[in-house]
Parts: C-alpha cells; sequence; structure tokens
C-alpha cells in the first residue's frame, strides 16, 4: 500500500480523500493556490504545498509544478478527484514516466472514453446500447443535414471532446441543423480546442441514468447499480438519488452485468461511471466518465462502501475489496448540490462565510470544506457543499433531505438551498417523476410567477 498520497483538487473532494488516507494510515498531501491558502483542504492534510496562483491554468491545471509537489514531498500516489486533471491522459501517462501511481485509469482508457465518438465505438464492440445517431464525426454542414435527416428529427449535435455540458445543440426541425451544428462547432472550438461534432438522435423524454463500476484491472470488473441524475439544469446535475425510482431490478441486473463486463473485457482500472439516457425501459450509452463523480456518496450510502478507498486499493495494485455477489442495496439515498449561487439567476455569490452550521444526525452526512470565516474565492466552481442523505425508502429519504436541509446555516453568501426546499414540496419530487427536462421546465414556471 502507498504511504503517502497528493491530492490534486481543492473543496470538498480534496477532503474526502484526506479522509480516506487518514481511515487508511496513509499520509497526505494538499496541493493549494495562493487564493486556497487558508482552505480547509491544506489544514486538514498531513503536508501542503503552494503551487501557483490563483488562476486555476498555473496552478491545479500545471501538472510540472504537480510532478514537482509529488517530488518535494516524496509522494508515490496522486488522486485527482473530478475535474481539473481527473479525466487528462497526458497527466496519467507523465506521473507513471515519473514512478507516480495516478489513482484511476490507464491513459489508454482515459483516451479512448475521453473521445465520445471512440467512446461509443468501443461501447458498441462490447455490447453496450447506444444513442442512434451518426455513429462518428460529422465532417461538414452538407453532411450534417443529411445524417440529420436520415436519424430523424429532433436531433442533437454534440462535440466529440464535449464535457460539462458544453459544445452541445438541438436542432427540432431541418430549419435549425445549419445553426446547431455551427454553433455547436464553435463552442467546442472555443471550449476545447477541437471542434470535431456527432449527431444523435434527441430524445424527448428520457431519464440520466448512470451505472457505477469498478474494475481491478486485471480483467475482473463490478457495478454498484444506478444513479438517478435527470434533475439537471443547462445539463448539470443538481439532485441525485440512488437507486433510481424508475428502474425494476430486474433491468437494473441486467444493464449493471452488461457494463461490469464491459469493463471486465476491457481490464478497465479503478472507479468509472457508463453514462446513460433511459427512455420506454430502453438504455442508451452516452458516454463514460473515467474518474470519481460528484454524486458518488449516493452509491457509498446504498451498499456500505467507500469507493475512495477502493480506487486506492485498485491502483496499489490490490483487488477490491469484494465482490458483486457480495453487494446488496440498502435504502435510499439522495445528494443535492449546495452552490455559492444567488436564485433565480444562479448567480456565483462567492464571499465570506459569517455563520456556517451543518445539519447532522442519523443518515445524514455533509461533504463540504467551508467553515465560519472562510472566503470562498471568485476563481473557482460554485460547489460549495454537498449534503447526502440515506433512509430505509425513499419516502422517508425526501423527509430527512427536507430535516437536513432546515438545520443547514450559510450566513454571509447566497446558496442554492432554497431551491431544494422549494422541489421538495413537488408532487413529481415525491413521487419520483421527473425526465431530463423537468426541472428547466419547472425552473421557467416559477421564474413567471
Ligand atoms: P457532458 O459530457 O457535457 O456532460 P453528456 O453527453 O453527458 O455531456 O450529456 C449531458 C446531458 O445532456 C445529458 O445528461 C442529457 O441531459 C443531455 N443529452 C445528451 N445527449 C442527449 C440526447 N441524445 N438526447 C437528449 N438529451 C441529451
Amino acid at each position: 500500500m502507498f504511504k503517502k498520497i497528493l491530492i490534486a483538487n481543492r473543496g470538498e473532494i480534496a477532503l474526502r480523500v484526506i479522509r480516506a488516507c487518514r481511515e487508511l494510515g496513509i499520509a497526505s498531501v494538499a496541493i493549494h493556490s495562493t487564493a486556497d491558502a487558508d482552505a480547509m483542504h491544506v489544514r486538514m492534510a498531513d503536508e501542503s504545498v503552494c503551487i501557483g496562483p490563483p488562476s486555476s491554468t498555473d496552478s491545479y491545471l500545471d501538472i510540472s509544478r504537480i510532478i514537482a509537489a509529488c517530488e518535494i514531498t516524496g509522494a508515490e500516489a496522486v488522486h485527482p478527484g473530478y475535474g481539473f486533471l481527473s479525466e487528462n491522459a497526458n497527466f496519467s501517462q507523465i506521473l507513471h514516466d515519473h514512478g507516480i501511481a495516478f489513482i484511476g485509469p490507464s491513459a489508454e482508457h482515459i483516451n479512448i472514453m475521453g473521445d465520445k465518438i471512440t467512446a461509443i465505438e468501443t461501447m458498441k464492440k462490447l455490447g453496450v446500447p447506444c444513442v442512434p445517431g451518426s455513429g462518428g464525426g460529422v465532417p461538414d454542414l452538407e453532411t450534417a443535414r443529411k445524417i440529420a435527416g436520415e436519424i430523424g428529427y429532433p436531433v442533437i449535435v454534440k462535440a466529440t471532446a464535449g464535457g460539462g455540458g458544453r459544445g452541445m445543440r438541438v436542432a427540432n426541425s431541418a430549419k435549425e441543423i445549419d445553426v446547431a451544428f455551427q454553433s455547436a462547432r464553435q463552442e467546442a472550438k472555443g471550449a476545447f480546442g477541437n471542434d470535431e461534432c456527432y449527431i444523435e438522435k434527441y430524445l424527448q423524454k428520457p431519464r440520466h441514468i448512470e451505472i457505477q463500476v469498478l474494475g481491478d484491472g486485471k480483467g475482473y470488473g463490478v457495478h454498484l447499480g444506478e444513479r438517478d441524475c435527470s434533475l439537471q439544469r443547462r445539463h448539470q446535475k443538481v439532485f441525485e438519488e440512488a437507486p433510481s425510482p424508475a428502474l425494476s431490478a430486474e433491468l437494473r441486473a441486467e444493464i449493471g452485468a452488461t457494463c461490469a463486463k464491459a469493463i471486465a473485457d476491457i481490464s478497465y482500472s479503478g472507479a468509472g461511471t457508463i453514462e446513460f439516457l433511459y427512455e420506454d425501459e430502453q438504455f442508451f450509452f452516452i458516454e463514460m466518465n473515467t474518474r470519481l463523480q460528484v454524486e458518488h456518496p449516493v452509491t457509498e450510502s446504498i451498499f456500505g462502501v467507500d469507493l475512495v478507498l477502493e480506487q486506492i486499493r485498485v491502483a496499489a495494485g490490490l483487488p477490491i475489496s469484494f465482490k458483486q455477489e457480495d453487494l446488496e442495496i440498502n435504502g435510499h439515498s439522495i445528494e443535492v448540490r449546495i452552490n455559492a449561487e444567488k436564485l433565480p439567476e444562479f448567480r456565483p455569490s462567492p464571499g465570506k462565510v459569517t455563520a456556517y452550521h451543518a445539519p447532522g444526525g442519523l443518515g445524514v452526512r455533509m461533504d463540504s470544506a467551508i467553515y465560519a470565516g472562510y472566503s470562498i474565492p471568485p476563481y473557482y466552481d460554485s460547489l460549495i457543499g454537498k449534503l447526502i442523505v440515506h433512509a430505509p425508502t425513499r419516502e422517508a429519504a425526501l423527509r430527512r433531505l427536507d430535516r437536513a436541509l432546515g438545520e443547514l446555516i450559510v450566513d454571509g453568501i447566497d446558496t442554492t438551498t432554497p431551491l431544494f426546499h422549494a422541489l421538495l414540496q413537488e408532487e413529481d419530487i415525491q413521487t419520483g417523476n421527473y425526465s431530463i427536462h423537468w426541472l428547466e421546465k419547472w425552473l421557467e414556471a416559477n421564474a413567471a410567477d
């Protein structure tokens, strides 16, 4: 097992990894920008290294500075968290070349899944069901018109290098394809430096259902069921739950087995998430994330496993500490993302937290790196905490969430907490009757009030 791990991240996820390290008896190293000198991950880690100015490009994304921090501290492995360099194949490769372990899959697998077109091709070959679409990059507008016509409208144009909901445009009819194709390309070029796009059937009322997988890198893989992340704003998840209120045990076992076999077949190493759209009892693969997800705690809650611990074990060459047949779903779990944002516009609201009280009690987990007196810097993601509840049933989990939200105090800045109070009053949320478009429609209707 490793003796020292460097965490190439910040915020709640850095804390999450430090906690796992501590329980394993592994020393932890935090890295931070000058803007994060007072951040909780720096205080909580055993050691810390300042690696640059506030801009992430010159700090959390600067590979050479991170390698230098590993060398200075003698860290043998790096956990990348999510975001930043977590899906950067180059980073994984360079660490490897320096004899430092990357806690994540191989550079080859990150590359395959990071390009959505090769990801779809690979998954298709592995027997995973995909969305009907162009099957490859669409070179020009003329081809885009032809392919969109063949697939049938509505269609969605997506950037092959896409992520974070960017580089996607819907065309509802032939009249809209020119603008959709050109603007998706333009946005992709600006955001990812790669304007290649492909076209898929645009599903009208799907749910976003993702399967958590873990591979040992030696041909064994398990699945840990699904998370339903259909409640999204601008293609970004805000509320996640496990299990999905829409899935039967049979369908779960079937899609789970398909995913576990797919990652076993490629000898995938570490944690990953295979994302699907789900409509009329059918699954359609959209992408695979080769890292830990923000919403991983709901899976941890219902299975009683520590996914970060398993990631570290696998990276150290140890087997996953359980087998598929050992896993059993226990109850229901929900996570809400508390962002430093002012409603109703979701405008970033950084600044000083004057008071903070985290909710507690049975079945409540608050993953956050804020504290009273902490100033949230304006340079990074607005996620400041994740409130996760676990209860024997979905109904009880919703009540527990309502109770826990009522206990949460974050003064001095605006947060998205009121959104969740309001959502919990909605019948569709109470019954689990929502698709990926539900939240956008609800927000529109409520803005008009
Ligand atoms: P990103 O990598 O940017 O997160 P994804 O491919 O995971 O992009 O898609 C993000 C979200 O966009 C999905 O959860 C879904 O809401 C929507 N979406 C993507 N593809 C489709 C599709 N074919 N039909 C309908 N909605 C889609």
